[in-house]
């Protein structure tokens, strides 16, 4: 049974420090866990709030808590959310000139911090240790400890030492924090840090505030530009292209179109990286291009859209990549076009690889999936979640599909022909040429191999060429065909006989005409925060209390949303709190903030007619 005082004085904490008035799923439980002094490896969804899973005990146990970050970008971010809500945290790190570290690390010795945020190879150092050695230490908190694992995408071979926290430090809870672990990943975390099977907390993966888009690809760019324009004006958000040189161009193209966007990419020089990252965190309503170089250690909360151009590797990265958008559970959008370009090419990477037999299995079924996904006529959430092992319900009412149902059709007829076709061609043709076969097109390379004369040239003539590409794309998506390595031909593989032979049917998509999603989208100008905000009035008042936020914000060099999050703004402007205890009531303010800000916000809120007057 829960102490009932105690859990009132958590959640007085919560609501003094943080200006929260409940805790979110399994947060309490995790909390209280680990205060009793238990370790624990919390898996929850970016955005989930797995920070407050050790803020709070680090607060509430005795001693300094450790927190061991892999970014300094990471640590620096959230050691000033902490402080603006008054907490005594620092970091110790690379950044810091010879005394400034060790009087940081006196203050640790001396109990001057709740917390203190480190990057491994230093808290692994032997002097450290010593340090840490002289210390009462509240928890040792691991971030972002996916990194443990050799097999994940991150591994980082400093977090291999960490093991010595155990050994060294018998009685210190360890909480290891994740947002991505797959079984295995998992396992190893907790047989590494030594985190028995009672304190493993899983939630699930979904991201209910994300809206899940897939778009036929037919001018990608212009596409794209309409969905920033219509739905994400003057908002951040990041566009994922595969190539360095597509990154540059695309952010150089939309410039021109009057959205202010950054490039970024492994190929540029460190500095303009890390000034375009430091920007995309401290200014609002940039967007950046980039590879998959960019991502990790954004903790940024207002991200209100991630679009891909190109697809991701895999489903499990189009995961990761698109829940950087809205950690801050405000309505954000994952969007991504497709074509069958894409589809080609991404089956023709895996036929290229010359990886082991095995190996290249997984990367089949990998890629199975993430088409399958891409393919879907059922609720894209559910497709997702389904593949992570999720129990899920069968509409999520906010992805593309289910907003917008796609018909199915029975498409044996249409996929035996388009199979027949690629057989009677020689199996070394491309899908638009395969296409005018079908449709009996009068074309010079059609008569220069004399395919007028076989069976299906014209068979297709009742459809149109861009529905004959769509069945073409399905069939390359579903596996049927095969693509040539080299020069991306289709052929027949094993599980296109059974159709042609008439033992198997097919269902196909009819793919949707592009639709202005969303109600009242407008061709420019829309922007998120519109589907929470109500009256012209209120949407003029949070640009008004964003405007001070960001002043503010330069002010102290410190991120806009470390002062106060998109949601407390949105909060005020529809509340418009008169009093210091309404404004106290309001998410996100805690006493440290009213303190601060209450003042200068309660003036915007209700500007006094005869004080302001000249
Ligand atoms: P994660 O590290 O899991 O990605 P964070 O700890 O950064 O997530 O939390 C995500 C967002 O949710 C933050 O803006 C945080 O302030 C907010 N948050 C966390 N817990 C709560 C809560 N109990 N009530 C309201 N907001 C919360
Ligand atoms: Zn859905």
């Amino acid at each position: 049974m829960v102490d009932r005082e105690a859990n009132d004085n958590l959640k007085a904490l919560l609501r003094k420090v943080f200006g929260y008035t409940s805790f979110r799923g399994q947060q309490q439980q995790i909390i209280e866990h680990v205060i009793a002094g238990d370790s624990a490896l919390v898996l929850m969804p970016t955005g989930g709030g797995k920070s407050l899973c050790y803020q709070i005990p680090a607060l509430v146990r005795d001693g300094v808590a450790i927190v061991v970050s892999p970014l300094i970008a990471l640590m620096q971010d959230q050691v000033a959310s902490l402080r603006q809500a008054g907490v005594r945290a620092a970091f110790i790190n690379s950044t810091l000139d010879y005394e400034t570290a060790r009087e940081r690390e006196s203050g640790m010795v001396a109990g001057r911090f709740d917390l203190i945020y480190v990057a491994p190879e230093r808290l692994t150092t032997e002097p450290f240790l010593e340090r840490l050695d002289q210390t009462r230490l509240a928890l040792f908190a691991i971030d972002e400890a996916h990194c443990v694992s050799q097999w994940g995408h991150d591994f980082r071979p400093e977090y291999r030492q960490l093991d010595i926290l155990e050994s060294r430090y018998p009685s210190v809870p360890r909480v290891a924090l994740t947002a991505t672990a797959d079984a295995p990943t998992r396992d190893e975390i907790q047989t590494h840090l030594a985190i028995p099977k009672s304190g493993v907390f899983i939630s699930g993966f979904d991201r209910p505030n994300i809206r899940y888009e897939v778009v036929a690809k037919a001018s990608a760019r212009q596409q794209l530009l309409r969905f920033i324009r219509s739905r994400h004006s003057e908002e951040s958000g990041i566009v994922y292209c595969m190539s360095r040189k597509k990154v540059e161009d695309t952010a150089a193209w939309l410039g021109t179109q009057g959205v202010e966007a950054l490039p970024y990419h492994a190929g540029l020089d460190k500095r303009v990286r890390s000034t375009h990252q430091e920007r995309f965190i401290k200014e609002e309503g940039l967007v950046i291009v980039a590879t998959i170089a960019f991502g990790m250690g954004i903790d940024k909360p207002d991200v209100r859209f991630v679009a891909h151009l190109d697809l991701p590797k895999s489903l499990e990265a189009y995961y990761q990549e698109t829940g950087r958008a809205g950690r801050d559970g405000l309505p954000s959008d994952a969007w991504l076009t497709y074509g069958y370009g894409d589809a080609v090419l991404i089956r023709q990477l895996v036929e290229r690889s010359d990886a082991p037999l095995e190996r290249k299995r997984l990367e089949h079924r990998k890629l199975n999936a993430l088409l399958g996904f891409c393919e879907s006529a059922e609720c894209r959430r559910a497709v997702m979640l389904r593949y992570f092992g999720d129990t899920v319900s069968e509409r999520c009412g906010n992805c593309d599909t289910c907003s917008n149902p796609v018909e199915t059709y029975d498409g044996t007829t249409e996929a035996r022909k388009a199979l027949s076709n690629v057989y009677r061609t020689g199996q070394r043709f491309g899908a638009t040429y395969l296409a005018d076969v079908l449709l009996g097109a009068s074309d010079g390379r059609i008569r220069q191999n004399r395919h007028e004369q076989i069976s299906t040239f014209g068979i297709g003539a009742e459809r149109d060429r861009n529905s004959w590409l769509s069945v073409y794309r399905q069939l390359v998506a579903a596996g049927r065909l095969d693509v040539n390595p080299d020069h991306g031909g289709l052929s027949l593989s094993k599980t296109a006989w059974p159709l042609l032979k008439g033992e198997e049917t097919i269902r196909l998509r009819r793919d949707p005409k592009p639709v202005r999603a969303r109600g009242k989208a407008k061709p420019t100008g829309g922007r998120s925060v519109e589907l929470v905000l109500g009256s012209e009035n209120e949407r003029a008042l949070f640009d008004l209390l964003r405007a001070k936020r960001l002043e503010l914000a330069r002010a102290q060099s410190v991120p806009p949303y470390v002062i106060f999050h998109d949601r407390t703004l949105i909060e005020m402007a529809k509340d418009r709190p008169r009093t210091q205890e309404a404004m106290a009531a309001i998410v996100g303010v805690g006493e440290a903030k009213l303190a601060k800000y209450g003042d200068t916000f309660l003036k915007l809120l209700h500007p006094d007619p005869d004080t302001d007057a000249p």
